[in-house]
């Protein structure tokens, strides 16, 4: 049967291919049938899955310091109870003996089995108990997953996906972790339920270059196994089984895209300039230092935001260490001939995890709780090591060093003090660095664009994260699909905030970017460049199309309706305002 879906358009373009289904992110397991024979070897995997856990809550126990609150060594002795229970362990293992189930999957149905009878469950304390016994079920399943020396939850066979058919991965969720594993894989597109525009795993969905239409609910439901699917990224569409007429439309459509996008490349080597002369500069936005060499030859002008945290992800069992960061930095540094290379120290939490053995604070889970430099300043060891790596390849061409979601004074003084303590350390080893690294500060919380000034005088050069931004100035979670029609870049607040970060900063003459997801955003380049902006940083496949939009401005002509629009609260008003923008 043919039927379409409707979600948030987060990747453009068009995709068809067969759907491949993920089961729950949460609990991603491969499901297959262990061999005749082998039956005995997968139970008693399971058995030392439970085991490892044992001893793991056991070491987290007896590893709690005095002073620890009472909740948590209850909640560590619930979740060693649960696991002791045979109620979690008997079920899967028959299940493995008798229909030859592999351990995750035996123990993910009797996980489902009991999630379901808890939801029957009327006692609000009995419900809440539902939680730890996934938690602990969790905690089994990445010890299985570990014990397989697979390094995530993301089983291999579901990220090869058939290049002559064209694969169409559907899940509930795709954490940006797991989305990065799909970088070395051929597939067409993806579709999920949850997300949100600017989710990370929708930002690293753009990087990919392939279409992408999350917050779909119940599409990994609605959809199944095989089913022939066109994903619609520039109309957020989903088009599940359709008949030859309908895709044929799509596939001239996806013709003419690729078309267009041909054609962008012969602005490879044309400056950006404005049609009144303005010089823009046009960075790059980057998770892995490979990327760079994509940056470099689509004409990006450096790195504006190098998402360092994603060096942090699918880590077996430890973060990296020095020497490791320091390779990769100075890899990154090295592919871009001397350009600047703005290497954001880890912005972990929120919808980034680490995505491995290593845990994520929980608090980080929360983009209102421990993410970012809230996280570094908590674990100043860590912070030290990655400010030291990125000084070493400072050494080898224009490294700066990037700091996220600074709001306080007290968060500025102390990430300068570490940042002074690391060069000492390296001065007092003789490792080489340059003293003069330039030092940064993302603009994205709103009470840092109410102070600018302090972080004018603090810092080298600002980069507005609007991302998070957006996400702060309006209480919108900006991976929560729920509510994501609220997410608007355009909200007057929004408008004004940015305005007066690049106004002020222009002033005190501080170089200004904005590296949030608005800057490859070619329906915002008018907007941003009538407030002053001349410094973008974007994913670079968003390069050539702002380029394209900028060669098209005249930035004279724009700058009273900029001015008006941000005075301008009905949304009638702004609407006028912004057709007369988009035709300067
Ligand atoms: C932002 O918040 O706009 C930004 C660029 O950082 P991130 O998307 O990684 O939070
Ligand atoms: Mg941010």
């Amino acid at each position: 049967m043919s039927f379409s879906l409707h979600g948030i358009a987060v990747s453009k373009g068009i995709a068809i291919g067969k759907a491949m289904l993920i089961s729950r992110a949460a609990l991603e397991v491969s499901h297959h049938l262990v061999e005749i024979g082998a039956e005995e070897a997968e139970a008693q995997k399971l058995l030392k899955a439970f085991d490892q856990v044992r001893k793991e809550l056991g070491k987290l126990r007896s590893g709690l310091p005095k002073d620890a609150p009472q909740e948590m060594a209850a909640f560590l002795d619930v979740h060693q109870l649960i696991l002791s229970d045979p109620t979690l362990a008997e079920k899967p293992l028959e299940l493995i003996r008798s229909q030859r189930l592999n351990a995750a999957w035996a123990l993910t149905t009797q996980l489902n089995d009991l999630l379901e009878q808890f939801a029957e469950i009327e006692d609000p304390y009995l419900k809440e108990r539902a939680h730890d016994i996934r938690q602990v079920a969790e905690r089994v399943l990445k010890a299985i997953h570990t014990l397989q020396k697979e390094a995530t939850l993301l089983a291999d066979e579901y990220l090869h996906g058939d290049p002559e058919m064209g694969t169409i991965v559907v899940a509930h969720d795709i954490a940006p972790h797991d989305m990065l594993r799909f970088k070395e894989n051929a597939l067409s597109g993806f579709v999920t339920d949850l997300g949100g525009k600017t989710s990370h795993t929708a930002i690293v969905a753009r990087s990919l270059e392939i279409p992408a239409v999350v917050g779909i609910r119940h599409a990994s439901e609605m959809i199944e196994h095989g089913d022939w699917v066109v994903i619609d990224g520039d109309n957020g569409i989903v088009v599940i089984n359709p008949d030859e007429h309908l895709l044929e439309q799509y596939r001239l459509q996806q013709e003419k895209g690729r078309a267009e996008t041909k054609k962008l490349q012969l602005l490879k080597h044309t400056a950006t300039k404005t049609k009144d002369g303005t010089e823009i500069r046009l960075f790059a936005n980057i998770e892995l230092p490979e990327d760079a060499t994509q940056a470099i030859d689509l004409g990006a002008v450096g790195v504006g935001l190098f998402r360092s945290e994603f060096l942090f992800m699918n880590r077996v069992d430890s973060l990296p260490d020095e020497e490791e960061q320091y390779q990769e930095y100075r890899r990154c540094v090295e592919a871009m001939f001397g350009l600047p290379v703005n290497i954001r120290t880890i912005d972990i939490g929120a919808d980034k995890v680490f995505g491995s053995k290593v845990e994520t604070p929980v608090s980080g889970i929360s983009p209102l709780g421990l993410r970012a430099i809230r996280w570094s300043l908590s674990e100043p060891e860590i912070f030290l090591t990655q400010i030291r790596a990125i000084l070493r390849a400072s050494a080898h061409g224009k490294a700066r060093l990037m700091l996220p979601m600074l709001a306080h004074a007290s968060e500025i003084s102390e990430s300068l003090r570490l940042i002074e303590k690391a060069k000492q350390q390296l001065l007092a080893k003789g490792q080489a660095f340059n003293p003069e690294i330039e030092i940064g500060a993302m603009i994205e919380i709103p009470a840092a664009a109410l102070t600018l000034p302090l972080f004018i005088s603090h810092f080298d050069f600002l980069s507005i994260g609007t991302n998070d931004l957006i996400q702060y100035t309006l209480a919108i979670d900006r991976a929560d699909h729920a509510v994501a029609h609220l997410y608007d870049p355009l909200h007057p607040a929004v408008l004004n905030l940015i305005a007066l970060i690049i106004k002020q900063a222009n002033e005190a003459k501080v170089p200004i970017a904005v590296c949030g997801e608005m800057a490859g955003d070619p329906t915002l380049t008018r907007v941003l460049l009538g407030m002053g902006l001349t410094d973008f940083s974007m994913h670079f496949s968003q390069i050539l199309l702002i380029k394209r939009e900028i060669l098209g401005v005249d930035i004279s002509k724009l700058k009273a309706d900029v001015q008006a629009l941000l005075k301008t609260y009905e949304p009638e008003s702004q609407i006028d305002l912004l057709g007369r923008i988009s035709r300067h």
